[in-house]
């Protein structure tokens, strides 16, 4: 099993879904990238995400505040959840002076959206998500998820296949 992996979802919830199966392979220290345009998805795959983690109440869209802190659950495997958008911020060393890289060495995941402009000042371990609307989506609630892995994700692609095999949505070959 080789990266990407690609699926597609068909409604937000199924995406949650994806970010939830995902989320049981993470742990203390990872990093994982949203990667898409405004309204593709990133913040729906970041609730889904942090309720697998056990965080209590609403994950919003932090474009605002650039990054929240979330407590995850007892028995998470990680103690934070740091949700960023880098979307407002000019250049990389504006997302370098977040110091995320630094933050997720403390007992925290972190997600990123525009985490491929964040990708230079995050280290070379991630788990990369790209969200896209299909240029010809039969419907308007479909995505597709494009699962990539780097550095010590890069021979993960078997385990992160498997924990998505028995959803609804499709993996292709
Ligand atoms: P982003 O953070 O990438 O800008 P959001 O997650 O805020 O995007 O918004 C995605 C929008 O698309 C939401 O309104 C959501 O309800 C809608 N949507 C429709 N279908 C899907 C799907 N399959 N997966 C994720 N979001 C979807
Ligand atoms: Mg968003």
């Amino acid at each position: 099993m080789t990266w990407p992996l690609t699926l597609a979802t068909d409604s937000p919830d199924a995406t949650r879904d994806v970010a939830a199966r995902l989320a049981s392979l993470c742990t203390s220290g990872d990093v994982v990238l949203l990667i898409g345009d405004l309204g593709a998805g990133k913040t729906v795959f970041a609730q889904g995400f942090a309720a697998a983690l056990g965080v209590a109440g609403p994950v919003t869209s932090p474009t605002f505040a650039l990054v929240r802190q979330y407590a995850c659950g007892p028995d998470s495997p990680a103690e934070t959840l740091i949700h960023a958008d880098v979307y407002r911020t000019g250049s990389v060393s504006e997302v370098a002076d977040l110091a995320l890289a630094e933050m997720v060495e403390d007992e925290a995941i972190a997600l990123v959206e525009w985490g491929d402009v964040a990708a230079p000042a995050l280290g070379d371990d991630a788990l990369e998500i790209t969200l896209r609307v299909p240029a010809h989506a039969a419907s308007t609630d479909e995505r597709t998820i494009c699962i990539s892995g780097r550095g010590t994700w890069s021979g993960r692609a078997g385990e992160v296949a498997k924990v998505l095999e028995s959803m609804s949505g499709r993996v292709a070959p």
